[in-house]
């Protein structure tokens, strides 16, 4: 089978032509329709984000159709549609039995990550991470679902609890995630104050919906957040872009009591602790989106409730080029390649 392969960090990936994948007694081996690309891929051939040892076929992001199934796998049939939730979690630790397989005690990997994933015509993939794919999306759409929009539903719900007409802030809400996150916040009911940094971006999420957008480039945004919300603070801050100046921004702009919620990462942050101490701000961190996540996102996406927006669809060998793409900050919504 074809195959966009990892071979070296920092290099760009390699079309090869490789073994298509053997499957377990619980796995099916999935024929991949098309497969999400994001900002993690990009972190992944740089070589910032851990993985198994190289060569990798990356590719987290999965939807295509079911083409053999291993004899223990009970609820799935050849010729089924699905997605892929990419966390292979053990299912008996503390925090699986409490609905949190992100951080599973035992995680066994993620698909693309520790595991082969996407970018490839074929993926052995667990029974147990298969979820049937809505009737009114299509395959790219469906493809990014586990990520651009579960990840938010994660942050925002299981997380965080944002209610009806609570103040949330979304900085980098014009990017790839941030248009998924923008929609599953107006589900809830939120009040949208949305950041980014390009016109081009801000135009995007008016064109959402959003009534209070700010150019992150003024440095000072925070205090718009306060004239914003006549002086009492935005109750939460989600960060989908994460430097020192997100994160003294998110801070300052936060009302007494309020969350500064981490979606992005980076490995050093500094930040004023005192003023966190002094108004009791909340720090919290996500990551990623269970399965529960991605069912109750799907459930939205059946409500039309949530669209996946795919501003971009690349066959597999043009996969480097949308790394590219993804580098340079400039794509709105999210890539997909389609596999044939
Ligand atoms: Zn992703
Ligand atoms: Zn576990």
């Amino acid at each position: 089978m074809k195959a966009m392969v990892l071979k070296e960090y920092g290099k760009p990936l390699v079309l090869e032509e490789v073994s298509k994948p053997k499957i377990g007694n619980a796995e099916v081996l999935l024929k991949v329709k098309a497969a999400g690309v994001c900002g993690t891929d990009l972190k992944i051939q740089q070589g910032l984000v851990p993985t198994k040892k190289l060569p990798l076929i990356p590719g987290h992001e999965i939807a295509g159709v079911v083409e053999e199934i291993g004899q223990g796998v009970k609820d799935f049939k050849v010729s089924d549609e699905v997605l892929v939730s990419y966390y292979v979690s053990c299912g008996n630790c503390r925090s699986c039995l409490a609905g949190r397989e992100t951080i599973c005690e035992n995680l066994k990997g993620r698909l693309g990550f520790e595991f082969n994933g996407g970018f490839a015509e074929y993926v052995a993939v667990p029974e147990a991470c298969l979820l049937p794919k809505p009737s009114n999306i299509s395959f790219e759409q469906a493809a990014v679902v586990s990520d651009a929009v579960a990840t938010s539903y994660h942050a925002f719900v299981r997380r965080a609890g944002i209610k009806e007409g609570d103040y949330l802030v979304i900085v980098g809400g014009g990017g790839g995630l941030g248009l998924h996150a923008i929609q599953v916040a107006q589900n809830l009911g939120a009040n949208i104050i949305g950041i980014d940094i390009s016109d081009n971006k801000l135009e995007t999420m008016r064109n959402l919906g959003v009534k209070k957008v700010l150019n992150g480039q003024k440095l000072d945004w925070s205090k718009a957040v306060f004239n914003y919300t006549d002086g009492r603070g935005a109750d939460y801050v989600a960060l989908f872009a994460c430097t020192n100046d997100t994160v003294r921004e998110g801070i300052n702009s936060l009302r007494k009591g309020g969350k500064l919620v981490f979606i992005a990462y980076s490995t050093e942050i500094s930040f004023n602790a005192l003023k966190c101490h002094l108004n009791e701000i909340d720090i919290l961190s996500t990551r990623a989106a269970t399965r529960s996540d991605i069912e109750d996102s799907l459930e939205l996406i059946r409500e039309a409730k949530v669209k996946p927006i795919i501003s971009k669809i690349l066959t597999l060998e043009e996969l480097n080029d949308g790394l590219a793409l993804i580098k340079n900050g400039d794509l709105t919504g999210r890539l997909a390649v389609n596999i044939k």
